[in-house]
């Protein structure tokens, strides 16, 4: 079983179960619950495991601090909603409790007064394992008429990343290769949440669906094309990647560059955005990736990170 197959599955057995309660669930960046008076909250949940998604000789706490918020802000700013409010669990093996542990807390503290987003709760347990754990919950908040969902692309738009990619996969390779501190190390251990970005694009009408780009464009596009039952022609030339010394595919499928991507009608209008706007490629009727080489058809191997 996939990663993918088994969220899927999930949607399917807990379909009907507590529906009267109001909320859109499973399959976005995050879930969605309207309240009354035309604003919505928006609800969001990321972990990051010792091993899994950090080497801790690698980094340190104060940017780990930082970064197990930013992924979980991230998700808010993908929805086009604004963050207001986290819940941390951690998990601390006994000798990480004292000084490393104050400087994760830290560097979660500082992103957190960055963007006014209050730490409203959260569990601390010890750790066996000797391994550190965190998870966060995050909570957004916007007008309704804001929300950008990932089903919402429709057939004609045209498709936009924020800012570049490829700088964090890149990263991660120097960090596997034991240089821990280079500048594209350093992209990958702190990424800036594009929360301003999330809410200027929530604003604007002409922008349909949205998300965040946390596996690459090669698996997360696909999530938004899937959900809005339409295609996609992407035009390799045109990907903004981070800068030489990434290549194309670490741009395409490496993921954690926490850029957003989304779809726009033409009413969209990439210059008036206060922040780089990239057009990739445009929505189709069918389904799945087209990838052009200027203009001309081409195939690709490489998907995007998946656990399994
Ligand atoms: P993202 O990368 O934006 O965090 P994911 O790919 O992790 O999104 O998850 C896709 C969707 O599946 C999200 O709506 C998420 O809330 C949901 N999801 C993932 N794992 C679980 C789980 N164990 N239980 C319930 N929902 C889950
Ligand atoms: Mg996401």
């Amino acid at each position: 079983m996939t990663e993918f197959g088994f969220i899927d599955k999930l949607g399917e057995i807990f379909a009907t179960i507590g529906s009267q309660h109001g909320f859109e669930g499973i399959g976005d960046d995050c879930a969605v619950l309207p309240l009354t008076g035309g604003d919505t909250l928006v609800f969001t949940t990321d972990m990051l495991v010792e091993d899994v998604h950090f080497l801790r000789e690698a980094t340190s706490p104060y940017d780990l601090g930082r970064k197990s918020l930013a992924v979980n802000l991230s998700d808010v700013a993908a929805m086009g909603a604004k963050p207001i409010a986290t819940l941390s669990s951690i998990s601390v093996p006994k000798e990480l409790m004292g000084e490393w542990l104050n400087d994760f807390m830290r560097g979660y503290r500082d992103l957190s007064a960055e963007h006014s987003v209050a730490l409203i709760g959260g569990d601390t347990t010890g750790s066996k394992s000797g391994k550190f754990t965190i998870n966060v919950t995050a909570i957004g908040r916007c007008p309704q008429s804001c929300l950008k969902r990932r089903a919402a692309a429709k057939v004609g738009d045209a498709i936009y990343v924020t800012g570049s990619l490829g700088g964090s996969g890149a990263g991660l390779k120097d960090i596997l290769d034991g240089k821990f501190d280079t500048e594209l190390a350093m992209l990958h251990k702190n990424p800036t949440p594009r929360i301003a970005e999330g809410e200027w694009l929530g604003a604007q009408s002409s922008v349909n669906a949205m998300m965040d780009i946390s596996d690459g464009i090669g698996s997360d596009l696909r999530h938004i094309l899937k959900l809005s039952n339409v295609g996609a022609e992407v035009e390799l030339r045109s990907i903004p990647i981070y800068n030489e010394l990434v290549t194309l595919e670490q741009a395409l499928s490496a993921g954690e560059d926490y850029e957003l991507l989304f779809t726009a009608s033409s009413d969209f209008d990439p210059l008036s955005a206060p922040f780089a706007v990239t057009a990739i490629g445009k929505i189709t009727a069918g389904e799945g990736i087209k990838w052009l080489s200027d203009g001309t058809a081409t195939t690709l191997e490489f998907r995007g990170f998946n656990h399994y």
